[in-house]
């Protein structure tokens, strides 16, 4: 039978899987299981030569059990409500994990960015804003950026919000730019986060960092801000990387500075100068000591599963792995670092902006990097322990303290009317 690659339905396998294991009241599981409001759109948007091209838009809120919703917005011509819906759900799986108090929500439209211009892409942000208006604010649901989203178009929507609602709360979106009330350390926080939950991991294996085999798929902003601090800063030794053109390999070690240079100037690595180049499939299946997906869902699947030749797998990325290659990666004794635990660097920082937005009072970047840190290193080894304690995976005890958590708040509050 073909591999189910519908990242919601193996979401919610995963939902269920866990359910199981903490014998769940089914009445509580269903409510877990179901997003709680879902948001199509059609964005009209004229084009630079006249013409107006008609987006497909989404906001799924998951649920507001914890807090408002909280997710970014993906601009990406592969976007479709399924998606959406699955990113809505790790959401609300990694806020509650990170001890954070939202809930998930996601935003996506379905659009190939690249063949914007910048004027196109502003009216699109903007549109976009317009068509979710009553869903948004900063106590409702808080956007921030996700894949092809960044600190302009949060300054674009912000914008945006703060004018068709009179108001000037900055709070409503996160990932601004500083001088529009952005944090110190967001762009980096994610893979900055990534890098902490792979050091606790890598030492609760007994794996070395300093001179551990690493490749990272995917370099755009997680990915080429992992690669970077896992090489600088906990002495790495990056043999792979890749991006949407392909990817490089060289055992004794790729130039990380020119590679960041490279795309910063390129917006590409495909003109790295040295390694030998190879497909985006063929690096995954590489020998290395710790191998981080940071693109997009389902490239480890039951296909490839069983040739990947790491001891350490950090998913930087949302979903980069089925459930059919957990179950080969975990018969395999490859320690999978989940992409809610993982990952949450970003949000946990979305929240220390909030937090700085409405008490109109900054951060110095070491405080956002401290306290980013003993976050990520605090959930980290609670997912550990929570592993160890009931003899699972990861994925599994990160999936247990979150929908305990929310589990809990749902009970609480009841259901109304
Ligand atoms: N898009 C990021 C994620 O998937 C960040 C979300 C946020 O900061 O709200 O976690």
């Amino acid at each position: 039978m073909a591999e189910n690659l519908n990242p919601f339905e193996n979401m919610i396998k995963q939902v269920d899987k866990v359910a199981g294991m903490l014998k769940m009241d089914k009445n509580l599981v269903a409510c877990l299981k179901a997003p709680k409001k879902t948001v199509i759109a059609s964005l009209p948007v004229k084009m630079d030569d006249g013409s107006v091209q008609v987006f497909e838009a989404y906001r799924v809120l998951h649920s507001d059990a914890m807090g408002p919703g909280k997710g970014g917005v993906r601009f990406h011509q592969n976007v479709n409500l399924d998606e959406v819906k699955a990113l809505s759900g790790w959401m609300t799986w990694k806020c509650a994990i990170a001890g954070i108090p939202y809930g998930g929500a996601k935003g996506g439209v379905t659009v190939d960015p690249t063949k914007l211009s910048e004027s196109e892409l502003e009216r699109l942000s903007r549109r976009y804003v317009y068509a979710m208006i009553e869903e948004l604010g900063h106590e409702k649901d808080i956007p921030a950026p996700d894949v092809n989203t960044n600190g302009q178009i949060m300054g674009w929507m912000v914008d945006t919000y703060c004018q068709l609602k009179g108001t000037s709360q900055r709070g409503s979106f996160t990932g601004k730019p500083i001088n529009l009330g952005g944090s110190l350390g967001r762009p980096e926080a994610t893979g900055r986060g990534v890098r902490f939950a792979a050091e606790v991991a890598a030492k609760n294996m007994g794996l070395e960092m300093k001179g551990a085999r690493l490749i990272v798929q995917g370099f755009g902003n997680v990915g080429s801000i992992t690669a970077k601090l896992m090489v600088k800063e906990c002495g790495c030794k990056l043999i792979g990387v890749s991006d949407v053109f392909g990817a490089i390999y060289d055992e004794n070690g790729l130039d990380i500075d020119k590679l960041l240079e490279l795309a910063a100037k390129e917006r590409t690595i495909k003109n790295y100068v040295g390694g030998k180049k190879m497909s985006n499939e063929e690096i995954l299946e590489k020998e290395c000591d710790i191998l981080v997906p940071a693109a997009l869902e389902n490239v480890i699947t039951g296909k490839n599963a069983n040739n990947i030749k790491t001891k350490l797998l950090v998913e930087a990325a949302n979903g980069p792995t089925t459930p059919d290659a957990d179950k080969i990666l975990s018969d395999k004794g490859v320690v999978l670092v989940p992409d809610v635990l993982a990952n949450a660097g970003g949000v946990i920082v979305s929240y220390f902006e909030w937090v700085q937005n409405m008490d109109h009072y900054y951060w110095t970047e070491e405080k956002v990097n401290n306290e980013l840190r003993e976050k990520m290193f605090h959930n980290a080894q609670a997912v550990i322990d929570m592993a160890k304690k009931h003899k699972t995976d990861l994925r599994n005890a990160g999936y247990m303290i979150a929908m305990e958590r929310v589990a809990d708040v749902i009970k609480i509050r009841g259901i109304f009317p």
